[in-house]
């Protein structure tokens, strides 16, 4: 049979009619697809919270609770600590915020108009415990939902009770250097040990008579000992070992740090391995009067050998960092987190021991944004790559600069 030209224009068309018809469908289709894909996505990225609980009400803990509570991803905000409320509001130690941790704290709100305090050279020097109390009275300023149970032990009972808790959870290990927490959630122990390149002998006395009143710290660089009293070998002509003191703490209780960079030196060797104790106490006896501030009275003899306790010995001064300080558990959907000295700490005490955990702490809240919006296996690696990173590069420039910083500069 044969077509007229008119028929086959006709079928033509008919078939474009029905090419054209078949596009726009599949077209609008997949257009509402994506479309409410992209609505959908957009509504759970908006609606994706998770649960923060803390475990220890230090001074991390408790500035881990501050930036948590700011975050609009915690649903809510849970945590423990094992000391009860006034125990850990009457901690007396000193703590030295620098400039940098000081502004990053007044982000998250902190008004160190009102917090009593010392001001010296951008440094703001206070009593922990005043410091903590201040946190623990904010925290309900910021969210209704934040739960703080004083007095309370994380345990594996606890633990059972985190693990019900339905939705994303992320857990954040603040229990200190001690701390067993992480154990209990399944994190490894082990820790690396890192050699800072400096040798350090600390001493505290306590003056009693003294009512607690905030001190700044004093440097004082380029000391050198003859010990050749007690050591004959111990003297050197050009003094090449030279050290570092750093006088700090509050009124009542002073700390004395003594530092020098690792070397073989007849006067470090000695400091290093002589068994009299007389060596060192009179080092730390003669620097502290001679380099107290000028209004402090100075210590006696006899004061100092009842009353200051020190490190008999130049010791190494190392970094302890945790190995495995992120994890993910998927049972349960939970992240777990270590911070403070539950993730890295030094067996040296610098009166700026803190400002290296709030160093830590400026990547909480985008790891927060990220864990809360981690969907694939691929998206959680990641958030526990950054968090990761985040910790060893802390470690890197601590061991880089860290003690320069906190005595030597
Ligand atoms: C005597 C002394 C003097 C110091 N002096 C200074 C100083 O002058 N300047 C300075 O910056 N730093 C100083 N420090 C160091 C300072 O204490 C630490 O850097 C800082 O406290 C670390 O904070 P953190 O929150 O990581 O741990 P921590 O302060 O140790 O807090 C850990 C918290 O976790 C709680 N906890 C532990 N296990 C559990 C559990 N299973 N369940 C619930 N809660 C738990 C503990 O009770 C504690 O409250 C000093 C420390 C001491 C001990």
């Amino acid at each position: 049979m044969k077509c007229t030209e008119d028929e086959i224009t006709r079928i033509l068309h008919v078939n474009y009619v029905h090419v054209t018809l078949y596009f726009v469908i599949t077209f609008s289709a997949v257009a509402v697809f994506v479309g409410t894909k992209t609505i959908l996505n957009k509504i759970r990225r908006n609606n994706a919270q998770l649960t923060v609980i803390i475990i220890g009400a230090g001074p991390i803990g408790l500035t881990s609770a501050l930036i948590s509570v700011h975050c609009k991803r915690v649903q809510k905000l849970v945590l423990y600590e094992e000391q009860s409320k006034s125990n850990v509001e009457r901690r007396t130690y000193q703590i030295a915020l620098q400039p940098a941790q000081v502004s990053f704290l007044r982000s998250y709100g902190v008004d160190f108009d009102n917090l009593e305090g010392l001001w010296h050279k951008g440094c703001f020097y206070t009593r922990v415990g005043i410091y903590l109390e201040y946190i623990i009275h904010t925290l309900p300023l910021y969210s209704m939902g934040t739960e703080i149970n004083f007095g309370t032990k994380f345990s594996r009972d606890i633990r059972d009770t985190v693990d019900k808790i339905s939705g994303r959870k992320l857990v954040i290990c603040c229990d200190g250097s001690v701390g067993v927490a992480t154990h209990t959630l399944g994190l490894s122990d082990e820790c690396v040990i890192h050699s800072c390149g400096i040798l350090g002998a600390v001493a505290t006395v306590e003056k009693n008579n003294e009512t607690l009143v905030p001190r700044p710290e004093k440097r004082i660089h380029n000391l050198s000992f003859d010990l050749s009293a007690y050591v004959p070998t111990a003297f050197e002509e050009n003094n090449s070992s030279n050290f570092t003191l750093k006088i700090f703490g509050n009124s009542k209780c002073r700390y004395m740090a003594l530092a020098v960079n690792k070397c073989n030196s007849n006067v470090v060797r000695a400091l290093k391995t002589v068994l009299d104790k007389s060596m060192m106490r009179n080092i730390f006896l003669k620097c502290f009067n001679t380099y107290k501030r000028s209004s402090e009275t100075s210590i006696s003899d006899s004061y100092c050998l009842n009353n200051m306790k020190f490190s008999p010995r130049l010791y190494e001064i190392k970094l302890s960092q945790r190995m495995e300080n992120v994890a993910y558990i998927e049972d349960c959907d939970l992240f777990v987190i270590t911070e403070g000295e539950a993730s890295r700490s030094y067996n040296f005490n610098t009166g700026l021991d803190i400002n290296i955990g709030l160093k830590g702490l400026s990547a909480l809240q985008p790891f927060i944004e990220m864990a809360s919006l981690a969907e694939t296996e691929h998206s959680i690696m990641q958030s526990l790559i950054y968090k990761m990173e985040h910790s060893n590069r802390i470690c890197r420039e601590f061991l880089k600069f860290g003690l320069k910083e906190y005595i030597f500069l």
